[in-house]
């Protein structure tokens, strides 16, 4: 099965959604998912990854010329990722307001960022920032072959 329209915005939108290095060897896996599975939304993709400084050079272009670019590209290659998309309605903003601010300090206690992190170096979570960006970044990270058109039962519980 294969989703034929990810970047549509409605029900059908989707982001990309990574478990930083520092999330994973801080076990953080498990409760970012469930902050996503019990928000509604729908998990489409999933996988552990440990990619290249080539990969992580094209998923931050846009930040190339930041002094702290070098610095990304080694925290962000220095162990495995847990790549994600999930899908839902309005599913690239609520997922940032989840996350909270790119700078933990500025995030507010009961978002990902606010409640685990400190650092904006060690941030443990990235989220699309748009759904333009969300489409680049999946077919950046995931093979069409790799994200799952399924409708669980819940969706008439989720949407009206
Ligand atoms: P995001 O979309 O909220 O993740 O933020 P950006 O796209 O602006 O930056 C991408 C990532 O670069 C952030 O999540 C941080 O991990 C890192 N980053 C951004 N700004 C800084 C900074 O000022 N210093 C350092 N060390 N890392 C930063
Ligand atoms: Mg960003």
């Amino acid at each position: 099965a294969r989703i034929e329209e990810y970047g549509w915005t409605g029900v059908n939108e989707c982001t990309f959604i990574a478990v930083k290095p520092d999330g994973v060897q801080r076990k953080l896996v498990g409760e970012i998912v469930r902050r996503f599975e019990r928000r509604g939304f729908k998990l489409v993709g999933l996988k552990l990854v440990r990619v290249s400084e080539d990969l992580l050079r094209e998923h931050y272009w846009d930040l190339r010329s930041k002094p702290f670019f070098s610095g990304l590209l080694t925290y962000m290659s220095s162990g495995p990722i847990v790549a994600m998309v999930w899908q839902g309605l309005d599913v690239v903003k609520t997922a940032r307001k989840m996350m909270g601010e790119t700078n933990p300090a500025d995030s507010l206690p009961g978002t990902i960022r606010g409640d685990f992190c400190v650092e904006v170096g060690r941030n443990v979570i990235h989220g699309s920032d748009s759904v333009e960006s969300a489409q680049k970044e999946i077919s950046l990270w995931f093979g069409h072959d790799e994200l799952q058109c399924w409708g669980p039962s819940s969706s008439r519980w989720v949407y009206n």
